[in-house]
């Protein structure tokens, strides 16, 4: 297993200095035995101390026994251009916009996951996927927006060869794991198959 979707920034407003939060998560990643680690921020950026952070995470692609990877969340519809610094980018979809116009979205930004889908707002009714297939983007298995995610689009992204992604949506080292996932015996794309991990070479 691995996950593609956590967040160095939590909820917490009293922690000044969130760089502190990826040794957390890089030593609980490692205890879990995930494949790899992919960071995402919120971009743009919501914190002010982003140096750090982007030190830290740089120092554990060096240093970590597993790959890491640090992302960007976008939120969509969105004018914003994302920064060719991140390794790979994730298609937040705000609310009342269908699955279809999340992957409409998501090809024009080059975005390469369509985080928690059907989750928070977005909707998933009416939508043809099909003509989506071949773009490379993965919709997510978002242990957080579990709940939200309908066990046919599970089936038709198999049906359809569309990659599956794992991610938490952690805040929280503590948050790591995919215990929902498990039990709903849903299956991921392996990381090596995923789209944009096999054309950056990541692995
Ligand atoms: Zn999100
Ligand atoms: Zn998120």
């Amino acid at each position: 297993m691995y996950d593609l979707h956590v967040h160095v920034i939590g909820h917490d407003r009293r922690i000044k200095d969130y760089s502190r939060n990826i040794d957390a998560y890089v030593l609980q990643a490692e205890f879990l035995g995930l494949e790899a680690l992919g960071f995402v921020d919120h971009y743009p950026y919501r914190m002010k101390n982003v140096q750090k952070v982007v030190e830290k995470i740089d120092y554990y692609r060096n240093h970590a026994a597993i790959p890491i990877l640090y992302g960007a969340e976008i939120y969509v519809p969105s004018n914003t251009r994302i920064p060719k610094y991140f390794d790979f980018s994730l298609a937040h979809t705000r609310r009342g916009y269908n699955l279809e116009e999340a992957f409409k979205m998501a090809q024009q930004k080059s975005i390469d996951i369509i985080a928690h889908p059907c989750a928070y707002g977005a909707r998933c009714s009416n939508s043809r996927i099909e003509q989506f297939k071949d773009s490379g983007i993965a919709l997510e298995l978002s242990e957080k927006g579990l709940l939200y995610f309908p066990q046919w689009l599970h089936e038709k992204a198999l049906e359809l060869d569309i990659p599956l992604t794992l991610g938490s949506d952690a805040h929280n080292p503590e948050d790591l794991g995919f215990p929902g996932i498990l039990e709903r015996g849903l299956t991921w794309t392996p990381l090596a198959k995923v789209p944009f991990v096999e054309e950056g070479g990541w692995l």
